[in-house]
């Protein structure tokens, strides 16, 4: 069987109508070319999903929202409900991810009412988990914590569709500006536990996909070394040109020196 692989990026609060078009343009061009094995999805602030809907139709570019509610509607000011997604085009949506989690407060709870909501209204999810440095070094207490937010988060999702989960391992440690590039070494095991805990907790097969300073350096291996079936990639995504570089290079078809 093909082994599908994924590449992802999340803009967070970043971009303008102009530099999104001109990001999926180039990006567009990429995915004429594209194998069919590859999978490819962004993830942009809400304003610019019509454009973005619009502008990638028919690519093949898996385009979502960077969090939404768990009802449908209501008086949630400054909320999106999953339903609206939904309705206006979106593919999938990012929840959990570590600033939602540390800035806004968000809890396992939370992203788990997130994913169910979001998944019985029929949209993909990347679902992000992952440590903090104060648990990095301790390999029980880090598998427990990972246990528990993947055991939280899916505890009551429906009957996934094929391809409508995705797990992102994205330790906190490694995400950002100022965070090391982390080596293989230090995320290997915590994704081959990730594999085992998802593997029990759902029947339809879902693709991990490692996310914290990815660059163009660790990519390949990152993903040929570990278990992990693609990459996610922040900072280092923003310029397209770069996001299909690192791509590339992890796949093995170009050098990181050229
Ligand atoms: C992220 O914040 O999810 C992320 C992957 O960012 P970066 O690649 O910039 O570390």
């Amino acid at each position: 069987m093909t082994r599908i692989r994924w590449f992802g990026t999340n803009w967070k609060m970043n971009k303008s109508p102009q530099t999104a078009r001109e990001w999926t343009t180039a990006v567009g061009t990429y995915m004429a070319e594209m194998p069919a094995d590859q999978r490819l999805f962004v993830m942009p602030p809400y304003p610019l999903l019509p454009q973005i809907l619009q502008d990638t139709k028919g690519t093949g570019l898996i385009v979502g929202a960077q969090n939404c509610h768990w009802v449908t509607s209501g008086a949630f000011t400054g909320e999106v409900s999953p339903q609206l997604l939904k309705e206006i085009g979106a593919h999938n949506v990012l929840l959990g991810h570590a600033e939602r989690r540390k800035q806004f407060g968000e809890t396992d709870e939370m992203i788990g009412r997130k994913a169910s909501a979001a998944l019985r209204v029929g949209l993909g999810v990347v679902l992000c988990i992952g440590e903090d440095a104060s648990i990095k070094d301790d390999p029980a207490t880090t598998r427990s914590f990972l246990e528990k937010q993947l055991s939280i988060a899916l505890g009551d999702i429906p009957a996934l569709a094929p391809e409508q989960l995705v797990v992102a391992y994205e330790p906190v440690w490694a995400i950002g500006v100022g965070a090391d590039p982390p080596a293989v070494y230090e995320v290997a095991e915590q994704l081959r536990v990730i594999r085992h805990v998802v593997d029990q907790i759902v029947n339809e097969h879902v693709p991990i996909v490692y996310g914290g300073s990815v660059t163009l350096e660790n990519g390949p291996s990152l993903l040929t070394e570990t278990v992990a079936d693609g990459l996610f990639i922040g900072r280092h995504a923003l310029d397209p040109a770069m996001f299909i570089r690192i791509i590339q290079t992890a796949l093995g078809e170009r050098s990181v020196v050229e």
